[in-house]
């Protein structure tokens, strides 16, 4: 049978005959690449659509149509933007064909499809233009799915915060009652009743729900729900009459707080800024040893209020700086002072107030915790 790849020419000369047996040998060679990624492209578990440089559909393999609920048939030559469902960040389309238009390949956040059946999923997606002579010729796009692995975590982030809230109740239940029974053993002089068991009871249910209240304000985080009573504060008056009540249940350690005569006036939830300076303080008492000094200073820089927290204690080493922020991370687990949602918390309060926050250590010599806030003028 005639190679129909071979081309005929009328008495060839030897160099041409081998550069045409040459020629062939190649044609075969790329007709065999074809099928080989063709065969790739269908038997590969990602999701993968090809348009044109107009974004026309060329092909999609077995994986997307499972994806999708569409056939290959139904969507040939239609532009993929019916599979939009309208709630991925507008965001992320702007920044998909800015970098499509510099020729850049670009992997987008969570994108949000919808399929066939108007049910919506979620995947990761890498887009990249294939290029010949510095012209586009194609879009590609391999998707990785990731609708099951948010719905698993949708469940989490719901159970935690119901679980949590569920708590609540019967935990004020009982620190009513323990405080009820401390009340009654102090005025009758009743020796049957261990006070310092009550006191005990009493100082495990508020850790309780301390955990509790984090549990639910880092659930409010991922969810977007924290809600900021914001009004103007001044940040000097709110560190001083936090010390006064610190300074009670602090007694193993010297609280100073280095002097200004700046205003700092800020606009912030008084509650929650409160909050992230307690936990600082509390970290600072938590991991330095008795005797030493935490000193706390408000700074002027460049129109944001610095406050810092510096203790005389363990240090942090260098490469776990970073992570200490991340939800339930702690140095060394092992030791049970917390939970690890504190820094995290806190540091997203300080974002939500548009502002930093950030730490420097030395092992064995101590940490400093700065945090910032935009200061307004008054
Ligand atoms: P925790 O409830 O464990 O204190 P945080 O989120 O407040 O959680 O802190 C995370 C981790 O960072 C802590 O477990 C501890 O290892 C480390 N850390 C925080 N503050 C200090 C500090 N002042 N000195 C040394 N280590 C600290």
């Amino acid at each position: 049978m005639e190679n129909i790849l071979t081309p005929k020419i009328d008495n060839p000369s030897d160099n041409t005959k081998a550069a045409i047996k040459q020629m062939s040998y190649e044609l075969v060679d790329l007709e065999n690449e074809n099928s080989l990624l063709r065969a790739i492209l269908a038997s590969s578990s990602n999701p993968i659509l090809i348009t044109s440089a107009e974004t026309k559909i060329l092909y999609v393999n077995q994986a997307w149509e499972n994806l999708t609920g569409y056939s290959f048939e139904e969507v040939k030559e239609s532009n993929p933007r019916f599979l939009q469902s309208g709630r991925t960040q507008k965001k992320i389309y702007k920044k998909l064909w800015s970098a499509l238009n510099q020729n850049q390949s670009f992997s987008t956040e969570e994108v949000i499809d919808k399929r066939k059946d108007g049910t919506e999923y979620q995947v990761y997606s890498t887009f990249f233009p294939v290029l010949k002579d510095g012209k586009v010729f194609y879009f590609v796009q391999i998707q990785h799915d990731i609708t099951k692995r948010k719905q698993l975590e949708e469940l989490r982030k719901e159970f935690l915060s119901a679980s949590a809230h569920e708590l609540k109740t019967p935990i004020t239940m009982l620190k009513l009652l323990s405080q009820a029974h401390m009340a009654k053993a102090m005025r009758s002089k009743d020796n049957s009743v261990n006070l310092k068991d009550l006191e005990l009871i009493d100082r495990e249910l508020n850790r309780l729900t301390r955990i509790i209240d984090d549990i639910l304000d880092s659930s409010r985080f991922e969810t977007g729900k924290l809600y900021l009573r914001l009004e103007q504060v001044d940040l000097m008056k709110l560190i001083k009459t936090l010390l006064k009540k610190v300074r009670v249940v602090a007694k193993d350690h010297t609280i100073v707080i280095t002097q200004s005569n700046d205003k700092f006036y800020v606009i912030a939830d008084q509650e929650r800024i409160e909050q992230v300076l307690l936990n600082l303080i509390s970290n600072a008492v938590k991991y330095s040893p008795e005797k030493t000094t935490i000193t706390i200073t408000l700074k002027n820089i460049n129109n944001h209020a610095v406050i810092s927290v510096a203790d005389h204690g363990i240090g942090i080493p260098k490469g776990k700086q970073s992570l200490i922020f991340d939800r339930y991370y702690q140095v060394k687990a092992k030791e049970k002072k917390g939970f690890g949602l504190g820094l995290y918390i806190a540091k997203e309060i300080i974002k939500h107030h548009k502002g930093k926050m950030w730490v420097d250590s030395i092992v064995g010599k101590g940490s400093t915790f700065y945090f910032s806030l935009p200061l307004i003028e008054t």
